[in-house]
């Protein structure tokens, strides 16, 4: 994963804030990363920052239910979601630095106290914790990187998490001058269908909230379900203290990857360049995503893949996933429709109602113990039917329990995170796990060589490489004490640590397809480079569907 064409000549980094406000859940991150995408495809060199005003060091310990998926950046730091659309947008790698939270924050400011880094001084949000936040804001613009640093402020501006924020934007802004930073507010301008309307004075009160904190919007950038019309455009200008052009709508799109392309539309990379005082002469060459975009809208076919998970009611807890299938399934001009189907649910009585019809199981990441006989039941039935199966992490871990139990005749075969006492725990703890007690930070993470089995499907599947790297987040393992029994069976470690010797990959000698994966693919596909497993895995689906 690289920039695409750079250039690099600008003396000074420029910073951009993004505020949200009025309600949560207006998509911020895809309209900073889609503001980033334009300025990197006019050559600036960009990055995104989230800020996160929860108390949580990261979000790794965090229920998928709460904020969705937790996403895993290559240097195996747990961040939020919205991470991934930044990389799945920009194809550049972000890293810790590019998620901070207030437990971080915190966390980092007490420690420099008990150091004794403060000499004795009062330690208080204003300055200490503010400038915690100036320096995470700073030390991406430091690194000589990037040219601009978007930092996406998580939260809806007059919440009392988020002023430390606030005040550390509104100091930045002090001390950088105009055209070195601005802040672009993002608003929702409802409409009440009972009078006909579109209503602007949700986005007057959050301006004017923003003002009280000191801070002038620059750029509004107005949430919409329908056309918003000139005349309201003036009045949101004129009443919230913004230039006219600088009021952008952003309507409602059927795909998260329309909003690049609607944005470059209203000028919302023109006048932020403007306000920077940056070139704007040369245009985006958005050619590559328009391609992308014909592909994903003009599909030659269709498949089904069931989507085997516990925590299938928020779409957001498998976001990379289902991401992932809309790169694999432009690349194959195919549109695939993922059906979310709850492994609680799934028993040996109604396994074949609830699965049939698939041309493809893959089965979810995830930890404990609830629903995973239902996920045992749909490694099975993929197994048996020679519908192709991807099994993510825990997905991978439930191929191998199945195997062992069906296959090899171990009833009892389980993993120790649900069976501590299992007579056969093809699935456990590493050494080195037994001994950790602390839940956060503390799983294998991030990126982690693997080397490819000559002659595999998966080496076939990653085009003949012999050495990829992938993220991982997880602590339990394949048990290597099961390792030749299961492969004199069938069941083939395709994949290996060379170092740890930990397996990595699973695959079938006899099936069409079906490969167990310990890591996680989805977190690597961008809109530049799908992941080749999915696109595979689609590939044989596509394949399965026609036989
Ligand atoms: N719960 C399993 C483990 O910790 C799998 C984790 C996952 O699917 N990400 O090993």
């Amino acid at each position: 994963m690289c920039p695409v064409t750079q250039k690099s000549n600008m003396s000074q980094t420029k910073y951009i804030f993004v505020t949200g406000g009025v309600t949560s859940s207006l998509g911020k991150g895809i309209i900073a990363a889609s503001l980033a995408k334009l300025l990197q495809s006019r050559g600036y060199k960009t990055t995104i920052q989230k800020l996160d005003p929860y108390i949580n060091v990261d979000p790794g310990t965090l229920n998928p239910y709460e904020h969705g998926e937790c996403y895993v950046t290559e240097d195996g730091a747990e961040t939020d979601l919205d991470l991934g659309h930044y990389e799945r947008f920009l194809n550049v790698r972000t890293s810790q630095a590019n998620n901070v939270t207030t437990g971080r924050i915190y966390q980092s400011v007490i420690e420099k106290e008990r150091r004794g880094e403060f000499l004795g001084k009062t330690v208080q949000v204003v300055p200490h914790i503010t400038n915690e936040i100036k320096e995470r804001v700073q030390l991406l613009g430091n690194s000589g990187d990037y040219d601009i640093v978007i930092t996406e402020i998580g939260g809806t501006v007059g919440d009392i998490e988020s002023l430390p924020y606030i005040e550390a934007v509104r100091q930045m802004l002090w001390e950088m001058g105009d055209n070195n930073a601005i802040v672009i507010h993002l608003t929702l301008v409802p409409y009440l269908s009972a009078a006909g309307e579109l209503k602007t004075k949700p986005t007057q009160h959050s301006v004017k909230t923003l003002m009280e904190s000191g801070i002038k919007a620059d750029i509004l950038v107005c949430r919409t379900e329908h056309h918003i019309s000139d005349e309201i455009k003036d009045k949101l200008a004129l009443f919230c203290n913004v230039k006219r052009e600088a009021v952008i709508q952003s309507i409602d799109a059927s795909t998260i990857y329309d909003v690049p392309i609607l944005m470059q539309a209203e000028g919302l990379d023109t006048v932020t360049l403007k306000k920077l005082n940056l070139p704007d002469e040369i245009e985006p060459d958005l050619s590559h995503w328009k391609e992308f975009l014909k592909r994903h809208k003009n599909p030659k076919d269709e498949v089904t893949i069931g989507l085997i998970g516990k925590y299938v009611e928020l779409q957001d807890s498998y976001k990379s996933i289902l991401e992932s299938f809309i790169h694999a399934g432009a690349a194959n001009e195919v549109k695939v429709k993922v059906k979310s189907i709850h492994s609680e649910y799934i028993n040996d009585q109604n396994y074949q109602a609830k699965l049939e019809g698939l041309d493809g199981i893959l089965v979810a990441p995830g930890f404990g113990e609830r629903g995973i006989e239902g996920k045992i039941q749909a490694v099975r039935f993929a197994r048996e039917a020679g519908i192709p199966f991807l099994g993510i992490c825990l997905g991978m871990q439930m191929a191998v329990i199945e195997y062992a139990r069906n296959v090899l005749g171990l009833t009892d075969a389980s993993s120790t995170e649900m069976d501590e006492n299992t007579g056969n725990p093809v699935i456990s703890l590493m050494e080195e796990q037994k001994t950790v007690t602390n839940k956060g930070g503390t799983m294998r993470l991030g990126a982690w060589d693997c080397e490819l089995l000559d002659g595999s499907l998966v080496q076939k599947v990653y085009g003949g490489a012999k050495q990829i790297k992938e993220r991982h987040r997880h602590r339990y393992e394949f048990n290597n004490k099961y390792k030749e029994r299961l492969e004199k069976a069938g069941l083939i470690a395709s994949g290996i640590n060379r170092v740890t010797n930990l397996v990595e990959i699973v695959e079938l000698r006899h099936h069409p397809w079906f490969i167990g994966v310990q890591y996680h693919p989805e977190y690597k596909s961008t809109v530049a480079n799908p992941h080749p497993l999915f696109i595979g895995f689609v590939k044989a689906a596509l394949a399965h569907k026609k036989a």
